[in-house]
């Protein structure tokens, strides 16, 4: 197959983050609040899917001091999210609610993350903090008792680990792995619509990693259960944290061996083939019939683009 080049390539979004997490300060509380009110310290503002960003003359800055943190709220989930450069990074957790009435304050925008990366409203740089800070805080909010005997539990380590005082168990903040995957037999992959989806997208199959699988054996399963399509070679592609609201999608291409597609309608609306030709028009919006892959915040759009450029290579 001959090569196609769509250009150069896009930021994988909510990846590469500049910050050293600095585990090793987690444990203690009083070196934390230090960096916390230090002048170099800047805070990520998060409440549930709302993140707070600060209207400035030259656009939107996602960053607050702990002045202004404070000036804020008087409640808010501090979380250690690490260092960079000089400077320590925290997350602000608020109450969703009280995130979403700041709206009505006109020196604040206030949105979902999605929307920020898709629209590109703050440097890429901010978006790997921006996610740690969000799933984190999904994790607290949904793990507030104990998970062993069911008494309430207390945030330890700077926001990564919650401690039951009745049974001393400890727990970790959890993510949870996604098989996304791009099928394809020679010039055609295989990709499909959930109904869910923008009007005229479609993308890799994807699923959830189940215990005692292989991301291998997933990316098998998924494309089986979902398309009807048998799966040899998987080739690992990269990864990508997704904050919506725990997931660390791991992208793979995979070696179609079947071709008649049979398609599970509670999962998704359409499975077709595509050729390359197609795939390509699709990526750069100029397919005949306006369908289009997902935008390049997600990983999709990597996966789906290394293979038209590359074709069967991705898999050696
Ligand atoms: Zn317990």
């Amino acid at each position: 197959m001959s090569p196609i080049d769509l250009g150069p390539k896009p930021h994988l979004a909510y990846a590469n983050s500049p910050l050293e997490r600095a585990a090793e300060r987690r444990g203690d509380d009083g070196a934390l609040a230090s960096l916390r009110q230090a002048g170099s310290c800047l805070h990520y503002v998060v409440g549930g899917e709302w993140v707070v960003l600060k209207k400035t003359g030259n656009g939107l800055d996602p960053v607050f001091s702990f002045s202004e943190v404070r000036a804020l709220a008087d409640e808010v989930q501090p979380l250690f999210l690490g260092l960079q450069g000089e400077g320590a990074r925290f997350g602000a957790g608020l109450d969703p609610k009280f995130a979403e009435s700041l709206k009505a304050r006109e020196e604040f925008f206030v949105t979902d993350l999605r929307s920020i990366a898709v629209q590109g409203l703050v440097a890429p740089d901010h978006l790997p903090a921006l996610a740690e800070t969000k799933a984190l805080l999904h994790w607290h909010a949904r793990h507030r008792f104990c998970a062993n005997c069911g008494a309430s539990t207390n945030i330890s380590q700077g926001g990564w680990r919650r401690d039951c005082p009745q049974c001393q168990a400890q727990h970790f903040p959890r993510t949870d792995p996604v098989a996304i995957m791009l099928a394809f037999d020679g010039d055609h992959c295989l990709l499909g619509r959930q109904a869910r989806f923008v009007p005229n997208t479609y993308s890799c199959l994807a699923g959830f990693v189940e215990p005692g699988e292989s991301i291998e054996e997933a990316v098998r399963r998924e494309t089986l259960e979902e398309a009807g399509i048998h799966c040899g070679r998987v080739r690992y592609f990269a990864s990508q944290p997704w904050p919506f609201p725990t997931s660390l999608m791991i992208g793979c291409h995979a070696q179609a061996i079947s071709r008649d597609i049979v398609i599970d309608r509670t999962e998704l609306e359409d499975a077709r083939w595509f050729s390359r030709e197609e795939t390509a028009a699709m990526i750069v919006r100029r397919h005949p019939q306006g369908l289009i892959t997902p935008p390049p915040s997600a990983i999709a759009h990597h996966i789906i683009r290394a293979w038209v450029e590359d074709g069967a290579r991705v898999l050696d």
